[in-house]
């Protein structure tokens, strides 16, 4: 949907705000009175509203068919990252196959840019579309490989240059 722009002038002397502030109270009492029910409350969480297919919100790590985390500890997504909220710390087999021996986010400090998904070779790491996911201390919201591998939520599709309104 298009976002319209209305710029409003400021006054360059000084104005006085009763007919605006009266004008208002007319406006919410004309709704008052009027009868017409034109309801907007969401009863959360009983009811939740669908959230778009680009949402990007609490991260999931996915796996191979095997069960382990699709990560190769490559290091992109530490490096892009700019709210510095991914912890990596890289192993390696004897096969000298790499792996995440530490991997967690902070999903406090992230700004959910969605760039760890974008930048991610293996497709391992996603935002997700996800909301509820509330702590009550900072500790909380360090989500480590365990837990980010046992999120089930769908992953957020990217912005694609092709489909801008994502149709
Ligand atoms: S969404 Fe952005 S800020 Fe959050 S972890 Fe990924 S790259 Fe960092
Ligand atoms: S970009 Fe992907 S493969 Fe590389 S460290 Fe991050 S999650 Fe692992």
């Amino acid at each position: 949907m298009p976002i319209n722009v209305k710029v409003m002038n400021r006054p360059v002397e000084q104005v006085s705000y009763i007919r605006a502030t009266l004008s208002g109270m007319a406006n919410t009492f004309r709704h008052f009175v009027s009868g017409r029910r034109h309801e907007v409350t969401t009863q959360y969480p009983e009811e939740k509203e669908a959230i778009s297919r680009r949402w990007r919100g609490t991260h999931r790590m996915l796996t191979t068919e095997t069960g382990k985390a699709k990560c190769v500890a490559c290091g992109l997504c530490p490096t892009v990252c700019p709210a510095n909220c991914i912890k990596l710390v890289p192993g390696e087999d004897e096969d000298g196959n790499r792996y995440p021996l530490v991997f967690e986010i902070d999903e406090f400090r992230c700004i959910f840019c969605g760039y760890c998904q974008e930048v991610c070779p293996e497709e391992a790491i996603h935002v997700g579309r996800h909301y509820e996911n509330a702590e009550y201390s900072r500790e909380g919201f360090v989500y480590d490989l365990e837990r980010l591998t046992a999120q089930t939520h769908p992953v957020c599709e990217m912005w694609d240059p092709a489909d801008p309104l994502g149709e």
